[in-house]
C-alpha cells in the first residue's frame, strides 16, 4: 500500500468549506453561542452594524456593564462612605469577587490571583519582587518587538537597577526570513546565558504576530538556569487556554480591556504563584490594601502582608473599573470559557480559509499571514501583511463599515471574537478585499 494521498484542497480546509457562504451561515446558526452578540453593543460605522476585528485591542461594551456602573453610583449616592461595607457590593471586598472568575480563564488557583490597577504598573509591581538582579545574575531574556510599553519596563527597571541595557536585555527573534520565534531558539538563548539570567519575561502572545508562545517549555528551561518566568498575558487572557499554576510560572500580569471587555484602561490583574504567595521575606512595594485584612483598620506600623497574591495590592481599588470587570466576567461565565476557546479555534480556521481564498482568487499573492497557523500557536487574532496598497485598503475597509487595526508599514490584524463576531463577518471581509479594485 502507498502513502495516503491528501489533496491540497484538504490539507487547507480541513473543515470542508465548499460554500463558504452557506458554511458561515450555517455555522452561525449552529453556533452554540450566537445569543451572545447580543449581549454587546456593535459599534454602527457609516450607518451601517460594523465588523469589528479589534477586540485584540478594545473588546466591545457589554450592555449589563451600565446597570453595573448605576448599581455602584446608586450605593455611593444612598450610603456614602458606608457603601465600604454596606450595599450590594460592599466596596471593601469587591477585588475578591474576581480570583473565582478568573480562574478557569487563567488556569490558577484564587489564592494566586488579584485584580488591581493597570497593566504596566502591575508588571512594575512584579519587577520589583522577581528582578532582583546581582553582579552574576542579571540578564533579562525576552521577545524582540514585545510591546513597547513592556520594553520601556524593562529598560527603566534594568536602569534603576544599575545595570546597562544593551548588555542586560537579550531579545531572541525570529530567524531571517521568518515571522514567528522559534521555541527551541528561545531555550536555547535562556541555555547560553544560563547563570547570568535572573529573568526570563516574554508575552503570553506577541501582540504584533499572534504567536503564542510556549509558556510550559519557556517556564521549565527558566526554571533550570535559576531564573523566574513571568509572562504578560495582555493579548492571552480570555484568547486561549492557560494554565499558569500547572506551568509553575512564578508571575503574570494581563489588562482587562481587550479580551476580557471591561473597557478603555479598565482594572488589570496579577497572577503569583502558590509557591510564592506565602513566602513573607518576597521583596514588594507595600501599601494598606496589601496588609492582613484583621488589622488593617487599625492603622498601625508594620506591614504584615496578605498570604495570598492580594499581598501584593497596593491601594483600595477602583471600584468604578471593577463594576464593567465584573459585568463582563459574569458574560463570560455563562457562556463557558471552554465554549469560547472551542468556537475561538473554528473561527480562525475560517478565517485563515478565507485568506488563502483571496490568495487563490488574486493571480499573485496579495496576502501574506504571519501568524503561525498552527492551532497551538495562534488565539483569535490573525496578523497578514498586505505589500500592495497597504493604506488604501485600510481606509476602504473603514469605508464598508471594516474596523480592523493597522500598523506601519502594511500589517492588518484581525481579530474576530468568539463572544461577539461571527463566520459571516468574515465571509463579508473576504468578499470586500476580493472585490478591492487592483487586487485580481
Ligand atoms: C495592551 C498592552 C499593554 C498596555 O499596557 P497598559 O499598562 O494597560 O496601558 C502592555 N503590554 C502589552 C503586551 C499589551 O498588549
Amino acid at each position: 500500500m502507498g502513502k495516503p494521498i491528501i489533496k491540497e484542497a484538504q490539507k487547507s480546509n480541513p473543515y470542508g468549506f465548499e460554500n463558504p457562504l452557506s458554511y458561515a451561515r450555517k455555522m452561525d446558526t449552529e453556533d452554540p453561542l450566537k445569543m451572545f452578540r447580543e449581549k454587546f453593543y456593535i459599534p454602527i460605522i457609516n450607518g451601517k452594524e460594523s465588523i469589528y476585528f479589534t477586540g485584540n485591542s478594545l473588546g466591545l461594551q457589554p450592555k449589563n456593564a451600565q446597570e453595573y456602573i448605576l448599581n455602584d453610583l446608586e450605593d455611593w449616592a444612598n450610603y456614602g462612605v458606608e457603601g465600604h461595607f454596606h450595599g450590594r457590593n460592599p466596596w471593601t471586598k469587591y477585588h475578591e469577587k474576581f480570583p473565582r472568575l478568573l480562574s478557569a480563564i487563567l488556569g490558577a488557583k484564587e489564592e494566586e490571583i488579584v485584580v488591581m490597577n493597570e497593566l504596566t504598573i502591575n508588571l512594575h509591581l512584579m519587577l520589583t519582587t522577581f528582578y532582583r538582579p546581582t553582579k552574576e545574575r542579571f540578564k533579562i531574556i525576552c521577545e524582540e518587538k514585545a510591546f513597547p510599553s513592556d520594553q520601556y519596563a524593562l529598560e527603566s527597571r534594568v536602569l534603576l537597577a544599575g545595570y546597562d541595557p544593551a548588555k542586560t536585555i537579550i531579545e531572541v527573534k525570529p530567524r531571517p526570513g521568518e515571522h514567528a520565534i522559534r521555541n527551541e531558539d528561545i531555550i536555547s538563548t535562556i541555555e547560553e546565558n544560563g547563570r547570568e539570567v535572573a529573568l526570563v519575561l516574554f508575552g503570553g502572545i506577541n501582540y504584533y504576530s499572534g504567536q503564542v508562545f510556549d509558556m510550559a517549555a519557556i517556564t521549565k528551561s527558566a526554571h533550570e538556569v535559576g531564573a523566574f518566568c513571568g509572562f504578560d498575558l495582555a493579548h492571552a487572557a480570555g484568547n486561549v487556554e492557560l494554565n499558569l499554576h500547572e506551568w509553575n510560572v512564578d508571575f503574570a500580569c494581563w489588562c482587562s480591556y481587550k479580551y476580557l471587555n471591561s473597557g478603555p484602561g479598565s482594572v488589570a490583574g496579577a497572577f503569583i504563584h502558590q509557591q510564592h504567595v506565602t513566602n513573607k521575606t518576597l521583596l514588594r512595594l507595600a501599601g494598606w490594601w496589601g496588609t492582613n485584612k484583621e488589622t488593617r483598620f487599625k492603622m498601625e506600623k508594620k506591614f504584615d502582608p496578605i498570604l495570598t497574591a492580594e499581598g501584593w495590592l497596593v491601594s483600595n481599588s477602583s471600584i468604578l473599573n471593577m463594576s464593567c470587570h465584573k459585568a463582563s466576567l459574569d458574560i463570560i461565565e455563562e457562556a463557558g470559557f471552554k465554549n469560547i476557546l472551542e468556537k475561538s479555534k473554528k473561527l480562525s480556521t475560517y478565517l485563515f480559509f478565507i485568506l488563502h481564498d483571496i490568495n487563490k482568487n488574486s493571480s499573485r499573492k496579495i496576502i501574506e499571514i504571519i501568524t503561525p497557523e498552527n492551532e497551538n500557536e495562534h488565539g483569535c487574532q490573525v496578523s497578514i501583511l498586505m505589500p500592495e496598497k497597504g493604506k488604501e485598503i485600510f481606509d476602504s475597509l473603514i469605508e464598508n463599515s471594516v474596523i480592523v487595526d493597522w500598523r506601519e508599514p502594511n500589517v492588518i490584524r484581525l481579530a474576530p471574537v468568539p463572544l461577539y463576531n461571527t463566520f459571516e463577518d468574515i465571509y463579508r471581509f473576504g468578499e470586500i478585499i476580493k472585490k478591492m479594485p487592483g487586487l485580481q
